[in-house]
């Protein structure tokens, strides 16, 4: 079977190049006569890997020295908790923009260790919009957004001014899709799933002024920043393989331009997408202009009646995924459909996409 055009929200397509070489290495790599998957972490033949790939997110996000690059497990969702518990340790207060579910998710978590401030919501219109926060004042610890909004598909165009309250933000579904000045923030976190490499490693970079404080009583060793700063993210076995593809995927990044060639490759590819929504007469986009995330593209039918816009969904994720297709299926939570278009989706994958779309649309007018 030949490959698919694959619009998962995540985990999500890879780059094939970046798959045909790890595929090459799998069994030798580099004349070790062992795959990385078998590699002790603490081996020589390691220790560059996890090295090249820190140097590639640095070299790419133009990281600031005086910030550390972590590579950790647990996934986006453990630093739910992380963030809380090593930098809520002053006030025990923080301010939280909620912008739908995983903003939700982090507000409720950090919920368990301190008081939380909704300073603003986008919720009064289910999430369609990004809220203009001109600034955040206050004794906040930090303040907190979630960049792009995975599932709604809105992200934020502005970095919201919170003065000396340390910002951090979850980049998880849109690291290295355009420049991001990483200067202006005190934490940034990604899980990899979505625009970096597999599922199995979380990459941190936090400013080195937080990592001072000591982090809340009773926060699990695993937990600390400081744990793995302290041990370049070899405090235990670290996800070896996974970190080893998300160096290559910063490597195929470099090669097609960087952040900035991100930017244009992924501008180009949301341009023909939205525009195609924003003429059609059968489906509409439900995000504000304004806010429309370049990553993520939910979009639905014109159809009024529930039962009929169901039924239309259902069979229009049907016939996608048999043309080869797939994962165009709306988050569980809001329906309709997604489609996802991370960096390494190449722009022939949304042309086929919209041209389904137009044929379906036609069929089904
Ligand atoms: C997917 C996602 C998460 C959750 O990631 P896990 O690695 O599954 O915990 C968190 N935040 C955002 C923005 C996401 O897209």
């Amino acid at each position: 079977m030949s490959r698919v055009y694959n619009f998962s929200a995540g985990p999500s397509c890879l780059p094939e190049e970046v798959l045909a070489e790890c595929a090459s290495e799998m069994l030798n790599y580099h004349g070790t006569g062992q795959s990385v998957m078998e590699m002790s972490h603490r081996s020589s033949a390691f220790k560059p890997i996890i090295q090249d790939a820190e140097n590639m997110v640095r070299h790419l996000m133009r990281v600031p020295e005086n910030y550390t690059v972590l590579f950790l497990q647990g996934g986006a969702s453990t630093q739910f908790a992380c963030v809380p518990l090593n930098l809520g340790v002053r006030h025990g207060k923080a301010a939280y923009v909620n912008t739908g579910v995983w903003a939700k998710k982090a507000i409720s978590e950090a919920k368990k260790f301190i008081d939380v401030d909704v300073v603003a919501s986008s919720e009064d219109k289910n999430f369609s919009y990004i809220p203009h926060v001109e600034n955040v004042s206050g004794s906040y610890d930090y303040a907190y957004i979630c960049f792009n909004n995975t599932i709604k598909g809105t992200r934020w165009s502005h970095i919201p001014d919170t003065g000396d309250i340390p910002l951090v933000a979850d980049i998880s579904s849109c690291i290295l899709s355009e420049p991001l000045d990483v200067s202006k923030f005190a934490l940034l976190f990604a899980g990899a799933q979505k625009n970096l490499g597999p599922a199995g490693v979380t990459l941190v970079i936090v400013k080195n002024d937080v990592l001072t404080d000591t982090p809340r009583a009773q926060t699990p060793t695993m937990l600390s920043y400081k744990t793995h700063a302290d041990e370049n993210s070899l405090y235990n076995t670290p996800p070896c393989y996974a970190i080893y593809v998300v160096g290559k995927v910063l490597h195929w990044i470099e090669k097609n331009g960087g952040a900035e060639g991100m930017k244009a490759r992924n501008e180009a590819k949301a341009k023909l997408f939205y525009d195609y929504l924003d003429a059609s007469s059968f489906y509409y986009a439900p995000v504000e202009k304004s806010s429309r995330s370049l990553m993520n593209i939910p979009f639905l039918t014109k159809e009024t009646d529930a039962e009929k816009a169901d039924a239309l969904n259902k069979k229009f994720v049907a016939e996608a995924a048999s043309r080869g297709l797939v994962n165009l299926a709306g988050h569980r939570t809001v329906g309709g459909m997604r489609a996802s278009l991370y960096n390494a989706m190449p722009i022939e994958g949304v042309q086929k996409l919209l041209s389904f779309m137009d044929e379906f649309a036609k069929t089904h007018q």
